[in-house]
């Protein structure tokens, strides 16, 4: 067995018992693999163990291995940040977006997206703790963004994204998780039960167990399943 099976198993455990913990049901939450910076190795190893989602930070790095291993079942999520001008590749490309930070960019994508294609999926990236060096949306930014992005044809708005400040003990990680979760509750309130989102894209090798207690329907797991990152690209 190679050491990222061995490390999926050991992920998929944790979930699973965070999960038990939060009284959830494990298929609730979605596991995906991060693979920036790794290569296709690493990456059909990933399949192999059943992996069939991965995130990717860069166009270029991304482009590349999409089309050497190709869509076969695979689901591709963009979570880098994302310019004006890689939009035009990256709505047909993908089949998610958690990293849309602008107005601007969502309307990008939609503009771009394939009319052959489903629509593509969207996360709004939250910047939860306010932090100067992270992208995102405020929350008092969001009701009015959140109709702006409704209307727009080739996207289905699925929820929020957020990377929350790094911090070490669950209770403390809980804390950004549930301002997540509150808001997404807030939202819902407001919305149409077709458009409600449905979907809170938080929890990373380091606090995947706190994004789940507080509601997470997806983690990003780079480093837990393939190792330290040499080159750091966090984002
Ligand atoms: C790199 C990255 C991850 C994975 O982080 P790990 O700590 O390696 O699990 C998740 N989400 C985003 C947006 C990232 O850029």
């Amino acid at each position: 067995m190679t050491s990222i099976t061995k490390c999926i198993e050991r992920v998929r455990k944790r979930i699973a018992d965070a999960a038990r913990r939060a009284g959830r049901e494990v298929d609730e939450i979605q596991l995906i693999a991060v693979s920036k910076t790794r290569n296709l190795d690493d990456i059909r190893f990933a399949v192999a163990s059943d992996i069939m989602d991965f995130g990717e930070n860069y166009l270029q790095e991304a482009r590349g291995k999409i089309s050497e291993i190709g869509l076969d079942g695979l689901k591709w999520h963009f979570i880098g940040t994302l310019q004006k001008n890689k939009t035009q590749q990256v709505a047909n490309l993908f089949d998610w977006v958690h990293s849309v930070d602008r107005i601007e960019i969502a309307k990008r994508l939609s503009m771009h997206r394939d009319m052959q294609l489903p629509p593509l999926n969207i996360c709004l990236q939250i910047n939860i703790d306010n932090e100067s060096t992270k992208s995102g949306f405020k929350i008092e930014q969001l009701s009015k963004t959140v109709e702006q992005v409704i209307e727009l044809p080739q996207l289905v708005l699925r929820g929020l994204m957020a990377i929350p400040a790094s911090k070490t003990a669950e209770v403390d990680q809980r804390r950004a998780f549930a301002k997540l979760r509150h808001t997404q509750a807030a939202i819902n309130n407001g919305l149409d039960s077709s458009d409600k989102l449905d979907t809170l894209s938080m929890g990373m090798s380091q606090d995947l167990e706190a994004a789940i207690l507080e509601g997470a329907t997806i983690v990003r797991v780079g480093s837990d399943i393939f190792g330290p990152r040499l080159k750091d690209a966090t984002n």
